[in-house]
């Protein structure tokens, strides 16, 4: 079972789930939410990837499958 992104036009798959707080100014991407709710917004993979958020606004990526297993070669080791 799989949910289509929630761009208008796009009907790639959604591979991940954007949230947002008002109060903290924050918004959220994180792996594609087991349920849809009304207060998020289902994203593919490309739409997740050029998110933009309002100025004075935090975009949080906790996303973990999106860019794969880490590479150590990233992370200097
Ligand atoms: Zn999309």
């Amino acid at each position: 079972m799989s949910r289509l992104c929630a761009k208008p036009g796009c009907d790639r798959r959604a591979t991940a789930t954007l949230s947002y707080a008002y109060a903290e100014s924050t918004v959220w991407l994180e792996d594609l939410a087991a349920e849809a709710h009304p207060m998020v917004h289902d994203l593919c993979d490309l739409h997740a990837d050029t998110v933009r958020v309002p100025r004075g606004w935090e975009l949080r990526d906790q996303r973990s499958l999106a860019a794969g297993p880490p590479s150590l070669d990233l992370i200097g080791a």
